[in-house]
């Protein structure tokens, strides 16, 4: 997901001399099946007393027993169970920043952020606050968070988003749906464990996976294209292909759709996705329709900007049995649609990078409307 990362090209004015991105990544990774065991290890250095806890935030869907005994929790440190059926909020983040701050006499000794992107961005978004004055809202946008974040660990039990390597946390706020970007944003610490994803229905699996596979579609045909963005594209793409259109043994398949997440976030990372995540946004915000099926409700109605990219996705869906629903947009008034078409034109980047500089002669707001009438 996690789209408006960079604002790469926009930054690029051709009489000045060219300035580049400096783009912070994630600094530690460890990979592989069961690397969760590892966890207490990454933590023990980085505690700053026994009064400051390490606070995981965790999707509900582990709330478990047998999930618990694995935390490696100590003194004060705290699990709090999140339901991701939502996309994460503004309020959501300050609601969370507030119970810690009252809860606990000091400052955590950092955030673990458990599950798809919802949790990962809600993880990041807190620890950002934690050490930043205000609310959520007033950092959405590029560049706007003054401090270092609160160390913050990234673990996914779901593969696509690319939550886990970008540099933005995408919240729907009171007024807008949009990430806080910033250099302060990203995980210190990843763990990706492919053997939680296990456990994920058929149906999200391939949502979130095809979240991966457009990202690479909208990076790959995008105007923002370059080598750095290309290599990790491109690689991502093949490993879409194994995963979802060839009949590749399930660890396996699990471990590849890990690195095509993680790859799939560092392409967009250094470039921009495209048209199916501006309109995706623009569901998103009006419909609350979540980020991996609206990608899917939107692209495949794309095949005119992304020929060859739909014709693939067609084909998986064939190939998983996945039914897309239909009549999303039926009954929606005149407002509804003006609501959604200025959230989507408000992430010029994502036009921009589909459709070039002249995007606004060729996406017009009743080209939009029409194409959103589809879904
Ligand atoms: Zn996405």
């Amino acid at each position: 997901m996690k789209t408006e990362d960079n604002l790469n090209k926009a930054s690029i004015t051709p009489s000045i001399k060219t300035q580049y991105r400096n783009f912070p990544m994630v600094p530690r990774v460890i990979f592989g099946s069961g690397c969760f065991s590892q966890l207490g290890d990454v933590l023990l250095p980085m505690r700053k007393s026994s009064e400051a806890p390490f606070i995981f935030l965790v999707d509900d869907f582990f709330e478990n027993e047998a999930f618990v005994s694995r935390v490696p929790l100590m003194f004060n440190d705290e699990i709090i169970f999140i339901s991701a059926d939502e996309e994460p909020k503004t309020a959501q983040v300050d609601a969370l920043v507030n119970r810690i701050r009252e809860n606990y006499s000091e400052l955590p000794s950092g955030i673990i952020g458990i599950g798809g992107g919802t949790l990962l961005d809600l993880a990041k978004a807190v620890a950002i606050l934690l050490n930043n004055k205000g609310l959520a809202e007033e950092y959405q946008g590029w560049d706007l968070v003054n401090k270092p974040a609160l160390y913050h660990v990234g673990i996914p039990t779901i593969s696509g988003t690319g939550a886990e390597v970008s540099r933005t946390t995408v919240l729907l706020g009171p007024e807008k749906k949009l990430g806080i970007n910033s250099d302060y944003t990203t995980y210190d610490q990843v763990l990706l464990d492919p053997d939680f994803t296990k456990t994920v229905p058929k149906e999200q699996w391939f949502y979130t996976g095809m979240d991966c596979f457009i990202h690479c579609v909208e990076s790959l045909t995008g105007t923002y294209l370059n080598a750095f963005s290309q290599s990790y594209g491109e690689k991502a793409m093949e490993l879409c292909e194994e995963v979802f259109l060839e009949d590749i043994p399930a660890e396996e398949s699990r471990d590849k759709l890990m690195m095509a997440s993680w790859h799939g976030g560092m392409s967009i990372a250094y470039s921009q996705v495209g048209i199916a995540h501006a309109m995706s946004y623009g569901l998103s915000y009006l419909l609350g329709v979540k980020h991996g099926i609206g990608n899917c409700l939107v692209f495949q109605h794309l095949e005119e900007f992304y020929p060859e990219g739909v014709a693939l996705f067609k084909k998986m869906l064939k190939k998983h049995n996945i039914q897309l629903p239909t009549g999303i947009c039926a009954g929606l008034t005149q407002n509804d649609f003006d609501v959604m078409i200025n959230v989507s034109f408000g992430l010029e980047a994502l036009w921009e990078n589909a459709l070039g500089s002249d995007w606004k002669r060729i996406m017009t707001p009743e080209r939009l409307q029409a194409m959103f009438q589809k879904i």
